[in-house]
């Protein structure tokens, strides 16, 4: 493992977890995020802290295969999951899972966010599905969500939250956003007769421009 980049990686995933925290996403000590170091291993947050006290030591370096960490600190419950993610998707370096209000209201009436936004369809693929329901932090919830995040960074867990991916940590704390603001509006459209999709065609543009063309070169 390349320590300096351990470091960067520790810092990086501290200072999101307190931009989370500041955002509103997480209520307490709920919610947890992560980085890829490398192929082996990843930096987590760890478990039941209190985000306005974290610094960037406390961050937990564990491994992808065997789960096994450094130092004193546990790292988040929610360790297996991020990191069968991490092995399923090799692009993908950072993860944001929060329980926040919109978003698990979606999720306990156990339905998908149809496509419905043009920033939700940019950034997250499509239509935000639901993983099915498990018991947290088991393999089960990690071969769900994967399921539910096939070509997708964004998915809701059934009665428990939502999940967002990204090429990097920001990215996904710019789709955990822009997720629960989806989630939102989905519940107020059904106020006035419920939403319109967007067509697939233009999905695809979007999500594409996204990935390949959106911001400075
Ligand atoms: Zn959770």
């Amino acid at each position: 493992m390349n320590r300096e980049k351990a470091k960067l990686m520790q810092a990086e995933v501290c200072d999101i977890a307190q931009k989370m925290y500041r955002s509103g996403l997480v209520a307490g000590t709920w919610g947890n995020i992560s980085a890829r170091i490398d192929d082996d291993y990843m930096v987590i947050t760890p478990s039941g802290m209190d985000y306005e006290r974290l610094y960037a030591e406390q961050m937990v370096i564990a491994n992808l295969h065997t789960l096994e960490y450094e130092g004193n600190l546990k790292p988040s419950i929610e360790t297996i999951v991020h990191a069968a993610i991490y092995r399923d998707r090799p692009e993908i370096n950072g993860i944001m899972h929060t329980h926040s209000t919109y978003a698990l209201t979606v999720a306990t009436a156990r339905r998908d966010i149809p496509p419905i936004c043009d920033d939700q369809v940019q950034i997250l693929g499509g239509s935000v599905r639901l993983a099915g329901y498990t018991r947290p932090s088991t393999q089960e919830m990690a071969d769900e969500v994967i399921k539910a995040l096939k070509d997708r960074t964004g998915a809701l867990i059934a009665n428990h939250g939502a999940i967002t991916i990204g090429r990097t940590l920001s990215e996904a704390f710019i789709g955990s956003q822009v997720l629960e603001k989806a989630a939102m509006v989905y519940i107020n459209s059904q106020c006035i007769g419920g939403p319109v999709e967007i067509c697939q065609e233009d999905i695809d543009f979007y999500h594409d421009f996204f990935l390949n063309k959106y911001g400075q070169k």
